[in-house]
């Protein structure tokens, strides 16, 4: 199911940004990219706090 453009902004001091269609992929992608780069588990509550139309 597709909804409307959706964005998540990291902090500006990292600069990374996710835009889709689709949250769940959004979600995902917020996850890795925590983890990854800032050793950092993201809950659900996180990220529909930090979710915005893109
Ligand atoms: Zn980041």
């Amino acid at each position: 199911m597709t909804g409307s453009l959706k964005k998540v902004e990291c902090d500006p001091s990292c600069g990374f940004m996710v835009r889709s269609h689709d949250e769940q992929e959004i979600y995902k992608i917020v996850r890795e990219h925590a983890f990854k780069s800032h050793n950092m588990k993201v809950s659900d509550k996180d990220l529909k706090e930090k979710i915005t139309n893109a």
